[in-house]
C-alpha cells in the first residue's frame, strides 16, 4: 500500500527541535551550565503555553466550559502560538472532531485506535487519507469571535515572535541569549509539545476507566501531573461541558484551580458543571457492569445477577431521594441567606432614618426654639 504523504513542514520542525533539545541542550548544560534564570524562565514559560492550551483552547475555546474575558483570552491567543499547536480555531475543530468520533479510525484525527505513535505525533507527520479534514463548520461559534479570528489570521507571524522574540528578549534581560533561547525557547517547546500530545496518546491507552468504557479515554493521576489536570481523560470524554477534568478536591487539576480562582477576580464567568447525580450514576452503572462480567463466571450466577440488579435498583432510587432533598436543601439555604442579607439592609436602614429624624428633631428644635 503506498505511503500517505509526508508533511515536510511539520516533519523538519519536530526534527530539528527534538534534535536540538536532545543534544544542542545537554551539550550546553554540561559545557557552559544553565543558570536560575533561565531555569525559572523556562518554567515560566513551559506553564504559559500548557496553560493557555488546556485552559484556554481546550476548556474555554473547544468545549465552552466557561466564559472569560477579553483579557484573558488575548492571554491565552498570544500562549497558544507560543506553544505552536496551530490556530485554536483548527485545533478546537479537530478537537471537536475527536470528541465526536472517538476512537473511529477513519474520522477521529488523533484515533488512539492507530496506536500510540500515530495519535500521539504521527498523525502531524503525513497527510492521511480519509481523516476528516476540519472546515471549520464544527465552529461557527468560534468563526464569530474576534480574537480567536486574529489569532487564527496572524497565527505566523505570532507564533515566529512568541517563539523567538519571548526567549530572545528574557536572553537579553538575563544577559545569556543563546542559554535561553535553548532552554526557554526550544527545551521548553519541546516539552510543552509532548505534554499535550500525551493527552491525545497515554490518557487513551493507560490509566483506570471510572465513568465510561463507551470510548478509550482514562483517568490516569500522573498524566494528570504533566498535563496540567487534563489527564483525568475519562471522565472529560463522558461530561466533556465540565470545566473540572480532576473533580474530587485531592486530583491534580491546575487548569480547574486557574480557572475558579480567575471567577473570584472577575476574569472568568458561567463555569459549567455536571450535576453530582449524573456523575455519581456514571460511577455505579460502571460498577455493575464490571461486577455483571465478574459474576458470570460463577457456578450461581443466576441468583448473584438478581441480586445485583436489585441492589443497584435501590441504590439508584435511594442516590435519587438524596440529591433531590439536597438541591432542596441548597435552595433553601440560598433563601436564607437572601432573606438575612435582607434583614441586615433592613436594620441598616432603619438606623440611618432614625439618625436623620433625631438630627431632623434636634434641627427643629433649635428652630423653634430661636422663634419662640
Ligand atoms: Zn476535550
Ligand atoms: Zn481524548
Amino acid at each position: 500500500m503506498k505511503q500517505a504523504p509526508i508533511i515536510w513542514t511539520n516533519v523538519l520542525l519536530f526534527s530539528i527541535t527534538t534534535l536540538v533539545a536532545a543534544v544542542g541542550v545537554p551539550w550546553y548544560a554540561l559545557s557552559v551550565g544553565f543558570g536560575w534564570s533561565e531555569i525559572v524562565a523556562t518554567v515560566i514559560c513551559l506553564g504559559y503555553c500548557g496553560m493557555s492550551i488546556t485552559a484556554g483552547y481546550h476548556r474555554l475555546w473547544a468545549h465552552k466550559t466557561y466564559e472569560a474575558h477579553p483579557f484573558l483570552q488575548w492571554v491565552f491567543a498570544i500562549g497558544g502560538a507560543f506553544a505552536l499547536q496551530n490556530s485554536a480555531l483548527h485545533w478546537s475543530a479537530d478537537h471537536r472532531v475527536h470528541h465526536r468520533h472517538v476512537d473511529n479510525n477513519d474520522k477521529d484525527p488523533y484515533s488512539a485506535g492507530r496506536g500510540f505513535w500515530y495519535s500521539h505525533i504521527g498523525w502531524m507527520l503525513r497527510d492521511y487519507p480519509g481523516v476528516e479534514k476540519p472546515d471549520y463548520n464544527n465552529c461557527r461559534d468560534l468563526q464569530k469571535n474576534p480574537i480567536v479570528m486574529w489569532q487564527h489570521r496572524n497565527y505566523l507571524w505570532l507564533t515566529i515572535a512568541t517563539n523567538f522574540g519571548i526567549p530572545l528578549l528574557l536572553g537579553i534581560i538575563s544577559g545569556n541569549v543563546l542559554g535561553m533561547l535553548l532552554s526557554a525557547g526550544v527545551l521548553r517547546l519541546v516539552l510543552s509539545h509532548h505534554f499535550t500530545f500525551f493527552i491525545n496518546s497515554l490518557a487513551h491507552i493507560w490509566g483506570k476507566q471510572p465513568y465510561t468504557d463507551q470510548n478509550s479515554a482514562r483517568d490516569n493521576g500522573v498524566l494528570a501531573f504533566l498535563t496540567y489536570g487534563e489527564g483525568y481523560h475519562n471522565f472529560h470524554h463522558i461530561f466533556e461541558s465540565d470545566y473540572r477534568n480532576g473533580i474530587k478536591w485531592y486530583q491534580f487539576d491546575p487548569t480547574k484551580w486557574f480557572i475558579k480562582t480567575a471567577s473570584w477576580l472577575g476574569l472568568t464567568r458561567n463555569l459549567r458543571v455536571v450535576p453530582e447525580e449524573r456523575i455519581a450514576q456514571a460511577k455505579v452503572k460502571m460498577q455493575l457492569q464490571r461486577a455483571i462480567a465478574n459474576v458470570k463466571q460463577r457456578p450461581n450466577a443466576e441468583q448473584l445477577l438478581q441480586l445485583l440488579e436489585q441492589e443497584y435498583e435501590l441504590l439508584l432510587a435511594r442516590m435519587q431521594d438524596y440529591y433531590q432533598l439536597k438541591k432542596q436543601l441548597l435552595l433553601q439555604r440560598k433563601e436564607q441567606l437572601v432573606a438575612q442579607y435582607q434583614a441586615v439592609d433592613f436594620r441598616q436602614r432603619y438606623v440611618e432614618f432614625k439618625q436623620h429624624l433625631q438630627q431632623q428633631q434636634q434641627h427643629w428644635q433649635r428652630l423653634v426654639t430661636a422663634f419662640s
